[in-house]
């Protein structure tokens, strides 16, 4: 029998109604747990009454983050329609593709997106659309829930029904829609919660963009879920957040960012003032973190939790516990509560404590596959085994090391080379400001490294000084053979370096050496 779903914030409008919910940073709108949900029903009348829009159906939405995302995806829950935000930073061509692919109802868009929408609504035929600026005022979509009743028919959902369809963030190549389940948003808000130390008491502040994983389930649906407060920032600015981080009054608890998010704030001039002592928890994931940014924040009192997690694990697979992150440099911790883990070799065979070999994972909080994507699912998915397609050691004492993606991964004269290990000693050197490293074609050795670099402000590298810094540090098959300086790497929305696409810039570009 399946597990019912109980609407997390119709619980909470109940208990604490007057408490905050969501602070929308932009508009410098604030919603009450009951106003919240009032404005949630009221949506979701529209959508049922006005749009035909029933359980399984999809409400895509094309925004940049605002409070309205939140309400939209409480919304969908009330009737169990499935909430499909879409990636801004794609082409309409891309769009086009996944939203013929998803065939939502509606699609609810802010209003910079108005031509790419009516190209769209063209191409893909889509029903019906809303117009929001994201920030309240006088438009379409608050016109529609000032006139809908706060009566919609609710809908039964279950922990097997899809309440999102998230897109991966493409840094491999075209995203791919996995469905999340009711069933992901509760063990994701367990096994997350707790290792981050949730309370009622918690107020988060979301900067990733909330059509990912990383925006919308660290930490806004676990603050949802224990009901606490989630602040929402529209885009990522490092100073602003430091600011919000700092103020006493607003008394943030808990902060998440990707390893970018935690280098650019590094390098913000306020970062040497602020004071992070009031932060429960501040965790990173969603790429591999160099030990030296980790450093960084040590030296500032800070221990960043590293956590490990996909879009296709709602995301928590692994979190570090605050008091073990300075013991265990570069490790994402162990595995969460509800989830199994297994390291195995090529063949699905499972290799000794401490060999590196590539992730499953299995457990409540696994996604069910991929939207219309029957190849993907069969190749990724075994007997309930998620294959994570990372590279991964775990340590006697059951910390896991995320090694890097074995996609990334590249063979030097034979030997297996993990562009991350060499990113975390390079990102030592002072004149960095930021890097990766990727493998190149080299007719000798089949493949060598090429590290690419942004130099920072006001300072002088050379190649030279690049690879004799690596000398006694690094074997001589892991030194980068190329340097390349570049202005900006190519990141993702979700702020992860593009190396796929780097490979095919660097090609243009004359190497070093
Ligand atoms: P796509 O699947 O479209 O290529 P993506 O894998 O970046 O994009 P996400 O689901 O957002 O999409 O990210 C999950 C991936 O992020 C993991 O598979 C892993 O490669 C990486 N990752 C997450 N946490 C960590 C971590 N702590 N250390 C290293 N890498 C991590
Ligand atoms: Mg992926």
């Amino acid at each position: 029998m399946s597990v019912t779903h109980y609407d997390w914030l119709d619980h909470h409008a109940e208990r604490v109604p007057e408490k905050e919910v969501w602070v929308d940073l932009h508009s410098n709108r604030h919603f009450t747990y009951a106003e919240a949900n009032d404005r949630a029903l009221r949506l979701a009348f529209h959508f049922q009454e006005n749009c035909g829009i029933g359980k399984g159906d999809r409400v895509g939405v094309l925004a940049m983050n605002s409070t309205d995302m939140l309400e939209i995806q409480a919304a969908c829950a009330k009737i169990g329609a499935i909430f499909l935000p879409l990636n801004w930073r794609l082409t309409v061509s891309e769009l086009d593709f996944i939203i013929r692919d998803a065939g939502p109802k509606i699609l609810i868009y802010d209003t910079q997106f108005a031509s790419e929408i009516s190209e769209l609504k063209e191409k893909t035929g889509v029903q019906h659309t809303l117009e929001t600026s994201g920030g309240g005022g006088n438009t379409p979509y608050e016109a529609a829930i000032q006139a809908a009743n706060p009566t919609p028919r609710l809908a039964t959902v279950t922990h097997d029904d899809v309440w999102t369809i998230m897109y991966t963030s493409g840094t491999t190549g075209l995203p791919k829609g996995a469905m999340n389940t009711y069933g992901m948003a509760f063990y994701n808000a367990v096994n997350l919660g707790i290792p981050t130390y949730f309370t009622p008491n918690a107020k988060t502040l979301t900067i990733l963009p909330l059509f990912h994983t990383g925006g919308l389930n660290c930490y806004s649906s676990v603050a949802l879920y224990f009901g606490g407060t989630t602040l929402v920032m529209r885009a990522f600015d490092p100073g602003e957040c430091l600011r919000l981080i700092n103020d006493e009054e607003i008394g943030l608890t808990h902060f998440f960012g990707v390893p970018a998010n935690y280098l650019f704030m590094s390098q913000h001039p306020v970062f040497a003032t602020t004071d992070f002592s009031r932060l429960a928890c501040s965790g990173v994931g969603g790429a591999p973190t160099p030990v030296p940014l980790l450093e960084t924040y040590k030296a500032r009192g800070l221990a960043l939790q590293q956590g490990y997690g996909m879009t296709e694990t709602s995301p928590t697979v692994t979190v570090q516990d605050a008091e073990m992150a300075f013991s265990r440099p570069g490790s994402a911790g162990k595995l969460a509560l509800n989830a199994e883990a297994r390291i195995v070799d090529e063949n699905g065979v499972d290799v000794p404590r401490g060999k590196t070999g590539e992730l499953w994972v299995k457990g409540p909080n696994i996604t069910p596959g991929y939207w219309n994507r029957p190849e993907a699912n069969a190749e990724t998915i075994t007997d309930g085994w998620l294959h994570t397609g990372d590279a991964c050691r775990v340590d006697e004492d059951g910390h896991y090391f995320v090694v890097d993606r074995w996609k990334d991964m590249y063979i030097s004269g034979g030997e297996n080379v993990y562009p991350a290990e060499i990113e975390s000693i390079l990102f030592k050197m002072p004149e960095i400001a930021d890097l990766a490293i990727i493998g190149v074609p080299d007719a000798r050795w089949d493949e060598v490294g090429c590290a690419v670099i942004v130099v920072a402000p006001g300072k002088q590298l050379t190649a030279d000084d690049v690879i004799l810094f690596c000398q006694d540090k690094l074997a001589r098959y892991k030194i980068p053979k190329h340097v390349v300086f570049m202005d900006e790497l190519p990141r993702n929305a979700t702020g992860k370096v593009l190396k796929r696409v780097l490979k095919d810039e660097i090609g243009d570009l004359e190497r070093v050496n």
